[in-house]
């Protein structure tokens, strides 16, 4: 059996890095474990943030996490890129297993493995999947040069999205299925004013329609019920994250949408030695600063339980 750790983090992306450099100055040697495929968390895939503190020029999302990590390595931390695929969480002993086939023992664990992106739900949206439809901009904007695209959503992703976009479409068509949006007002005025974007309102998309690829949306107004077919060769999902606890049913507190249930404003979960942070946990702010604090807070939660202990 291997060696007993203090401390495994599970994700990366702000949460888990900042763990791994507090943990990491705490001198825990911990493991963090950043996802084979997802490394870097959700800013991978944006392109400028312009509201973390201390970047008043803005900076781009992959280079913020890659400046993360590289502060955790500094420090000491140990990042590998697999993913832990089985946890057993109960008891003194925390085991995991990696994608590899390793197993880990350690006394602590914090968990940092983000969200994921919404799906609408519709059969049609899964079946052309990367064949015209993504969750993506900044990785597939470029593949819809001088075409119309649409973006499904009304929060902060589906602006940063449509208008991320019109660098390469001819025309962006961003579909809310309400009358206002949620997103921040920078964001909406921003989108208002970009004249590559039409806006439909009250609409929901009902089916996504074409062979090898699509071809157009059916489109429901759900003020009148009428439903409309409409050309587009691209759908960009915009409509939110569901938290990525999959692995965690059963063993973890979860609330009924799966976001892990806290004590109060620590970090702990109900089986001692687990803690949790970020997105996982944050239904309400999901901001990379905020998930960035919980991070911090996580290894210092981490750091408190191993004195103890
Ligand atoms: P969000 O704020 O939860 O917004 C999701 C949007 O999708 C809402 O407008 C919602 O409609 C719509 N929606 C949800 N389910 C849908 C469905 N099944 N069909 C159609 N529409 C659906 O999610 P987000 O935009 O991904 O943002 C998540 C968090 O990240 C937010 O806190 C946001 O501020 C933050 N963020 C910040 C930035 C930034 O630059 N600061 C950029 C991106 C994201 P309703 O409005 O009707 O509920």
């Amino acid at each position: 059996m291997s060696e007993l750790h203090n401390l495994v983090i599970v994700g990366s992306g702000p949460a888990g890095y900042t763990a791994a450099i507090y943990a990491a100055r705490a001198q825990l040697s911990p493991i963090l474990y950043e996802g084979s495929v997802t490394a870097g968390g959700a800013l991978m895939n944006t392109t400028e943030v312009e509201n973390f503190p201390g970047f008043p020029d803005g900076v781009m999302g992959p280079d913020l996490m890659d400046d993360l990590r590289k502060q955790a390595i500094k420090f000491g931390a140990k990042l590998i890129t697999d993913d832990i695929v089985e946890m057993s969480l109960a008891g003194e002993i925390k085991t995991l297993k990696d994608g590899s086939g390793n197993t880990l023992q350690s006394k602590a664990v914090i968990l940092a493995t983000g969200s994921a992106y919404k799906e609408i739900g519709l059969e049609n949206e899964k079946r052309l999947s990367g064949k015209g439809v993504s969750w993506c901009a900044t990785c597939d904007g470029f593949f819809f040069r001088e075409q119309t695209i649409a973006v499904v959503g009304g929060g902060d992703s589906a602006m940063e999205e449509a208008n991320f976009l019109t660098r390469f479409a001819s025309k962006v068509v961003l579909i809310h299925r309400r009358d206002s949006f949620r997103a921040s007002k920078i964001m909406v005025e921003r989108t208002l004013a970009n004249p590559k974007i039409e806006v439909l309102w009250n609409t929901e998309v009902v089916d996504v329609l074409g062979d090898s690829k699509v071809n157009a949306l059916r489109l429901k107004n759900n003020l009148t019920n009428e439903i409309s077919d409409r050309d587009f060769t691209g759908l960009f999902v915009a409509i939110g994250h569901v938290p990525r606890s999959e692995l965690l049913v059963g063993q973890i507190e979860l609330n009924e949408e799966g976001y892990v249930l806290v004590e109060g404003r620590s970090t702990r979960t109900n089986q001692g030695g687990v803690f949790a942070c970020g997105d996982l946990v944050d239904f309400t702010y999901r901001q990379a600063i905020t998930a960035a604090g919980s991070g911090c807070s996580a290894a210092l939660d981490a750091e408190r339980f191993l004195a103890g202990h």
